[in-house]
């Protein structure tokens, strides 16, 4: 593919002079080349909240095209330039989490989660670290994964699969000394083995709805899924967030949607919405969330108030859980 030319980057001084968030400037580090960009390290002046352990929160919704991927990616990133420390595990086989963070997973020979799920393949040899960001590595998917759906159905506690490699990860990072504070499943845009297997390693749900007509549609099915996986599979799964994206503010649609939302889940929608923004569509063919390829857009500042507000709901989750 070949690639546009090289963007515009805006430093955080910029950013800060809007949002009153001042870089740490010895953390910025430039490492740019014109031919290939890799973008320096940011961080936000105001650290986002730790969690108390790592959360595990899957991003699903059967339908496709309402904002997982881009809602996975870029609250990753701001959570990481936040100052914690992120796993993306991209478990669509195809693979645009993987694409927007940067990570390849077309060339011959990349290992990633088909490894994990059919092969037993230890997690930790999957990661990949994503240039720029010092605490975000992501575990790529590549093409073989949509055989995954097929592979995984004759084999012994199918569901679990992902949770048992991701429990062992976690284990051995935390004893490292090198806790992940979140970690973020992107799901296929299907019910199948492979969002089932999100659903059960997880601890919360995060549902992404597109503020459009059809945007409930679905939900129904994917809260009835939930509540299977609460009863048989995993009980400490809850839907913790409902994140609206693509949300245009000049349509009654939006609007008249949007608050229908926020009436069917009052506890768990984001105050934040997701702004419909060209520079959020753009910024993956050039293998980057929009929190680097523009910072400044309303939809980075979307995206990063999102994650400010996800993490600082972490304490009432953790206690929710404990219960
Ligand atoms: P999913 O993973 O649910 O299939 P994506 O995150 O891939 O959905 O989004 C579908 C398409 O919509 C992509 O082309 C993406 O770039 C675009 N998109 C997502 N969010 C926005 C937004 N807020 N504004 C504009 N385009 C968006
Ligand atoms: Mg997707």
């Amino acid at each position: 593919m070949k690639h546009p030319a090289i963007p515009k980057r805006h430093n955080l001084a910029e950013l800060s002079a809007l949002k009153g968030e001042l870089p740490v400037t010895s953390q910025t580090v430039s490492r740019e080349t014109p031919e290939k960009p890799v973008i320096g390290v940011r961080r936000l002046k105001e650290p986002m909240k730790v969690p108390p352990a790592t959360r595990v929160i899957t991003v699903a919704n059967q339908k496709g095209g309402v904002g997982k991927t881009t809602s996975t990616v870029n609250l990753a990133a701001a959570l990481a330039m936040g100052g914690l420390s992120v796993l993306v595990i991209d478990l669509d086989p195809q693979g645009n989490a993987s694409t927007a963070l940067g990570v390849d997973h077309h060339s011959e020979g990349i290992q990633g989660m088909f490894e994990v799920l059919v092969e037993d393949k230890p997690f930790s040899e999957v990661l990949v670290k994503v240039a720029g960001f010092d605490q975000l590595e992501c575990a790529p998917a590549t093409l073989d994964l949509a055989g995954a759906e097929i592979q995984l159905v004759p084999m012994v506690a199918r569901e679990h699969r992902l949770r048992r490699s991701l429990v062992t990860l976690l284990k051995e990072r935390e004893s490292a000394n090198q806790r992940f504070d979140y970690v973020l499943i992107d799901c296929p845009p299907s019910l199948g083995l492979l969002t089932l297997n999100a659903l059960v390693a997880a601890q919360e749900l995060l549902i992404p709805i597109q503020c459009e007509y059809y945007a409930l549609e679905g939900v129904t099915q994917l809260l009835r899924t939930l509540g299977l996986v609460t009863e048989h599979l995993n009980e400490n799964l809850m839907l913790s967030t409902v994140l609206l994206t693509m949300y245009d503010g000049r349509t009654r649609l939006a609007a008249d949607v949007a608050e229908n939302v926020r009436s069917s889940f009052p506890e768990a929608v984001l105050n934040s919405a997701i702004p419909r923004s060209v520079r959020i569509s753009e910024a993956p063919s050039y293998g980057q969330t929009v929190m680097t390829y523009d910072p400044l857009s309303p939809g980075a500042i979307a995206y990063l108030e999102a994650a400010r507000e996800l993490a600082m709901r972490a304490e009432n989750q953790t206690e929710e859980m404990a219960r």
